[in-house]
């Protein structure tokens, strides 16, 4: 292993002169020799600057380069290896002009070219005219014969055929970047290979959890994965990758036991313990909260009284009761001097929070206000006067109410629904005229896998509402192929007839909202000539604000019997008197989803149903998302089948995966990994550590960019 990092770099890549000398594996790499600057640039931006960063470039693949071959044996569109001599090489093209370059080989039994499309100088170096050279890659053929587009190309010698033996046969392929091959990626990280050598990390895994594991050293493990010889050795489940992956997560959970500490420290509003307010609340509920409910409600009040900001996410299924929670905590707030906000991510579902917060506070003598976008500019103007004057006791919007010019008397606790649950903590940037924050509340009706939360939440204290009220009927769930849609539609047809309404949900048609939206005025025209007496209403994401509104206020209203609707109603949205959920194409949607858009009826008196409504052949993923469906209401439990059957990306949909972005772990495959992360912080935070252990610590959080916390820990 270790002859062929030596030979197939054959010490290409000195470190280019007058560079200034980076401070060890945490340094930045310099330009590489016989690397343009452009190029440089190309690669710290695909690996990130640092030393370390290019050595966490982990191949994906592997490639067998077989023996070598003459250029008469080499078949077509398969990779060679050959050494060949340099016939003749055209000079290079001046510089602004772009032409690509055709260097001339043989071997005697034929002739090939060498192509490069953005010859540089490093060229004349490579293929020194009259020299031989051992090149590789992908055999094309065109009008003028045999051809390498982009070869790797290595210096031969006088002892070509030794050297080709050293070649290694097996090689580590790497993501790549336009213009950047992997011959460069290869030089670079083996010339990394040789600097983590000579620069050594301090070792911060535990020698006893290496033996028992039979995990490698962080240096070992990290020329581990830049050897592979089968497939297999680039899979997550190696020993080395395992290792590196624990690393990230080890530093994430240190990293995040430092935001829970930061945020212990931190000062924020104790408010006071009165709750006369929300007695009489609870006296005028024509039930008792459910025990999950209490122990969430106790929770969020022993955060709101004690002297720090609250962080607190509260997850439950849709009509788990988490509103009237989250209302019930805001009273608290309110009764104790401050102002509540409650947000929510569309205007659909602030004015849907509006009625239900007005339904409640107001027989209490509280002002409730709604701030969205669609309200007119003289309306925003003076209801924000009132809100800075205090004269709003709650006011709930959209992301309107982040605004600048939103200034509070006297904010004293945000709840969000539904945001995106990872951006959230940048963005609850709302205006108090305190010096100390309010306390945030976040509500989610997806619950994420424990595991997960752990790695995102981690510094989030979590009430989790496993009950539901009593008293609910549960749902049918049944799936049915497409081409018997004529009969849903016939069900409907006596469902409306009874006074009851439905839902049908088209779905985003190849990530393109024109087609969705044609897709879902041919569903709603379908069901009009299908159905002539049912009223059928259409919503989707492109109408206006105001249509949106009328159009669902029609639909609370029972004047439209069947609301046919693109993705828009997935959360939030509440008509006891829908009963029936028709969701088309229900095998591209994700379990989690599925659920969330399933949550929307069942919540009346009446039994209710789910119609899945599907295109054959499903796939053996989607068969099972849809017999999960069937088999269970739970969303905690549906959260970690999709776990399970999807992985982490997916479940927390990709705009929220994309701030979990992980480097070396694959989270689907790593879950495991995730407790024994998380002890191994809790163990370094509790234990006393000596320096050197400090500063193993340190340096860990600072491979992964977690300086701040890195400072925490050394100081
Ligand atoms: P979520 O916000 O979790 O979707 P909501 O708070 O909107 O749930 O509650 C859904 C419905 O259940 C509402 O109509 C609410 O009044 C009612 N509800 C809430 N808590 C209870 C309870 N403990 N017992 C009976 N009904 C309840
Ligand atoms: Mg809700």
């Amino acid at each position: 292993m270790v002859a062929r990092t030596q030979t197939h770099l054959s010490g290409e890549l000195k470190v280019a002169a007058g560079v200034p000398a980076a401070s060890g594996l945490l340094g930045y790499y310099p330009r590489f020799a016989g690397m343009a600057p452009a190029l440089h640039a190309k690669l710290a931006e695909l690996t990130g600057p640092r030393w370390v960063d290019l050595l966490f470039h982990l191949p994906t693949r592997v490639l067998d380069r077989s023996a070598s071959l003459s250029i008469a044996q080499a078949p077509l569109g398969e990779v060679a290896t050959m050494i060949v001599s340099v016939v003749r090489r055209p000079p290079l093209p001046p510089r602004h002009i772009k032409r690509p370059l055709a260097i001339e080989l043989t071997d005697g039994s034929g002739s090939l070219r060498a192509i490069f499309f953005n010859p540089g100088s490093w060229l004349e170096r490579a293929f020194p005219v009259g020299q031989v050279v051992i090149i590789s890659g992908k055999v094309e053929s065109d009008n003028k014969g045999k051809k390498i587009i982009h070869p790797d190309v290595w210096a031969a010698g006088n002892d070509g055929e030794k050297k080709l033996g050293n070649v290694a046969r097996i090689w580590p392929l790497y993501p790549l970047t336009a213009g950047l091959g992997q011959g460069w990626l290869s030089r670079a990280i083996a010339t990394g290979l040789e600097y983590a050598r000579e620069n050594p990390l301090p070792e911060w895994l535990p020698k006893a959890l290496l033996d028992e594991r039979g995990w490698p050293l962080f240096r070992e493990a990290l020329v581990q994965v830049h050897q592979p010889q089968t497939e297999a050795e680039v899979a997550p489940g190696h020993p080395a990758r395992q290792r590196l992956a624990l690393d990230e997560l080890f530093a994430t959970q240190l990293a995040l036991a430092h935001a829970r500490a930061t945020t212990r420290s931190l000062r924020g509003l104790a408010h006071g313990s009165h709750h006369a307010l929300r007695d009489k609340l609870l006296a005028r509920l024509p039930f008792k909260l459910t025990a999950g409910q209490q122990v969430a409600l106790a929770e969020i009040g022993a955060d709101l009284e004690a002297p720090r900001p609250m962080l607190r996410l509260l997850q439950g299924d849709v009509g788990s009761g988490k509103t009237l929670v989250a209302l019930l905590a805001l009273l608290k707030v309110i009764e104790n001097g401050h102002q509540g906000v409650l947000m929510a991510p569309t205007e659909i579902l602030a004015r849907q929070l509006f009625a239900n917060a007005q339904k409640y506070l107001q027989p209490l003598g509280l002002t409730v206000a709604l701030l969205v976008g669609s309200m007119s500019k003289a309306q925003k103007t003076k209801l924000k006067q009132h809100v800075r004057e205090g004269f709003v006791n709650l006011l709930v919007g959209t992301h309107a109410l982040t605004e600048d010019d939103v200034v509070f008397d006297k904010l004293g606790l945000a709840v969000i629904d539904e945001q995106h649950r990872f951006g959230v903590r940048q963005r609850v940037a709302l205006s108090t005229n305190q010096p100390l924050p309010p306390d945030v509340l976040l509500m989610t009706a997806t619950p994420i896998p424990r595991t997960l939360a752990l790695t995102v939440f981690g510094d989030m204290d979590i009430s989790s509402l496993r009950d539901k009220p009593p008293g609910r009927v549960p749902i049918s769930t049944v799936a049915l192929p497409a081409e018997r849609v004529v009969e849903v539609a016939q069900r409907l047809q006596s469902i409306v007839q009874g006074g009851q309404q439905a839902y049908w949900v088209c779905p985003l048609v190849e990530e393109d909202e024109e087609t969705t939206l044609t897709a879902a005025i041919a569903r709603k025209d379908w069901l009009c000539s299908q159905l002539p007496k049912a009223k059928i209403g259409l919503l989707h994401g492109k109408m206006k604000a105001a249509d949106k509104a009328q159009v669902m206020a029609d639909f609370v209203a029972g004047s439209v019997d069947i609301l046919v609707s693109t993705t828009v109603i997935e959360v939030g949205v509440d008509v006891p008197n829908a009963s029936v959920m028709v969701i088309e194409h229900a095998e591209r949607f994700g379990l989690a989803q599925l659920h969330q858009l399933r949550g929307r009826v069942g919540r009346g008196q009446a039994a209710s149903h789910c119609l899945l409504v599907y295109a054959s052949p499903l796939t053996e993923y989607a068969k099972q998302r849809i017999s999960a469906l069937r088999e269970s209401e739970d969303g905690f439990l549906l959260a970690e089948k999709d776990l399970e059957l999807r992985g982490p990306g997916e479940v927390l949909g990709t705009r929220q995966a994309g701030e979990v972005r992980t480097r070396l772990v694959d989270l689907h495959h790593h879950q495991h990994l995730i407790p024994v992360a998380r002890e191994l912080a809790e163990k370094a935070l509790t234990r006393a550590l000596n320096a050197a252990q400090r500063n193993a610590l340190a340096v860990l959080l600072r491979v992964f960019g977690k300086d701040t916390a890195a400072e925490w820990l050394r100081g």
